[in-house]
């Protein structure tokens, strides 16, 4: 494999071949798990995996100065809607129903194409993206990140995922809106339909399976309080990716959701912004399960959004509550040490605000939980929380260390990530921050990605 590096960003030839070698020398080591950077040292890469730290490499590598700088593990958000970008900021979530699958798949194109030159070379993808832009990805026909994929998000009708317009909800089964016929949600009522439509998101490649179970910000349907899926239906899901050797992930934000899902055997709880009860925070540290909290919906600059900030939508009242909790959430959250992964979820128009959304949650998980836990939730956590896919994992090495036999996926920033974030990209306000003009961080000087360099500023 050869890569032609332009000016940025470097275009992939062919497929990385087994036996080739980058030894990246001169660089200090953040191995996604310790307290502090390792001493001057090498990493050798060998096809798409990690073969060595500190070792000779053969001949034939080829060498890349790393010039001091560190070299860190590549960056996983764990919850992204790459599918979901809005038509416009004014009609939220809902509009993404009024596109055509042109417009979704631009878009999606558009998304995805912002990740590696930002350093996430892993998303987690919760609702509504199917196989074809993975497989896009892994041929070399596009760049981008890995993509851990849960199909169609399954909803009951009125549930979170039932964004049909009130034309399509006259009678249940009226009409599949537009977002059930391209795959994106799926209704399902009833365990035989919650089993069905969980492996038919297996039979399409879904990597896990994700379900509603509790009122959501974004849809207008569903009062935030509101319990959603049977403990039959959750179950349901839970059965059917189990025999599979996969998970069934969860959207649940309040307590009485998430105690649900832990009882049910959810195993990854998304959100969760709502919980106030000590208990819920235990049961979830106990079960091990693993949670991941969008922290933006904490932001208090969140107000100031067209969309979420405007009293004349539903969601704007929603959005409130969550906001109100985020203090005492944090609090919770630190006192339980609960396993927590990186994810944005961001749903919204335009490059410029995705990025800043992204990168003012860094900012936030560092004054929430410090810089040492931001980043391995950025990388060695979320890299746990993707190997959670079993024998469903389309990347089974390990993600998000740096260590012998881990994938190559990796980063090289100027500074230290662990005294400033800013190194990665975190900015201090979420929308009075200048956006970046393109999706580089102009900090993050190389990103390989499965042992090829995609980006190489140096
Ligand atoms: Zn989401």
């Amino acid at each position: 494999m050869r890569k032609l590096c332009a000016l940025l960003l470097c275009f992939i030839l062919s497929e990385v071949q087994a036996d080739e070698a980058t030894l990246i020398d001169n660089v200090r080591v953040w191995d996604g798990l310790s307290e502090m950077l390792s001493e001057s040292t090498n990493v050798l890469v060998i096809g798409d995996q990690i073969k060595g730290i500190g070792v000779d490499a053969p001949k034939s590598a080829v060498r890349i100065d790393g010039g001091g700088r560190t070299l860190m593990p590549g960056l996983i958000d764990a919850h992204v809607h790459i599918n979901l970008q809005f038509l416009d900021s004014s009609v939220g979530v809902p509009g993404a129903n009024q596109m055509t699958w042109e417009e979704i798949g631009a878009r999606a194109r558009d998304a995805i194409a912002e990740f590696l030159p930002s350093g996430f070379t892993t998303v987690r993808d919760l609702c509504g993206t199917g196989p074809g832009l993975r497989n896009l990805i892994d041929s070399g026909f596009i760049s981008g990140p890995r993509m851990y994929i849960s199909g169609a998000c399954i909803s009951q009708t009125s549930g979170h995922a039932d964004f049909r317009m009130d034309s399509e909800a006259v009678t249940p089964n009226f009409g599949d809106s537009t977002l059930e016929r391209l795959g994106i949600t799926i209704l399902a009522d009833g365990v035989d339909e919650v089993l069905k439509a969980t492996r038919n998101n297996l039979a399409r490649g879904a990597d896990f399976t994700k379900m509603m179970g509790g009122g959501g910000v974004s849809s207008d349907r569903d009062p935030i309080e509101s319990v959603q899926g049977t403990l039959e239906e959750i179950g349901a899901m839970v059965l059917a990716t189990g025999h599979y050797g996969t998970y069934g992930a969860m959207h649940a934000y309040h307590d009485r959701s998430v105690q649900r899902a832990v009882n049910a055997g959810i195993r990854s709880i998304e959100h969760g912004n709502l919980m106030v009860e000590p208990e819920s925070f235990k049961m979830v540290a106990d079960a091990d399960v693993w949670l991941v909290p969008a922290l933006g919906g904490f932001a208090k600059e969140l107000m100031d959004h067209p969309y979420y900030g405007n009293p004349a939508n539903p969601a704007h009242f929603k959005a409130k509550r969550v906001n109100d909790n985020g203090t005492n959430w944090v609090k919770l959250a630190n006192l339980y040490q609960i396993n927590m992964g990186f994810g944005t979820d961001i749903v919204v128009v335009g490059k410029r605000s995705s990025r800043n959304l992204r990168d003012y949650q860094i900012t936030q998980w560092g004054e929430s939980f410090g810089n040492l836990r931001t980043l391995k939730a950025m990388t060695s956590d979320n890299g746990k929380l993707m190997a959670l896919t079993g024998t469903k994992n389309p990347y089974p090495n390990k993600l998000g260390v740096i260590e012998p036999g881990a994938y190559a996926d990796l980063i090289l920033v100027d500074g230290n990530p662990l005294e400033d974030l800013a190194v990665i990209g975190a900015v201090p306000s979420m929308f009075k921050t200048i956006p970046r003009d393109t999706p580089s961080v102009p900090s993050i000087r190389l990103v390989m990605k499965n042992g090829v360099v995609y980006k190489n500023t140096l």
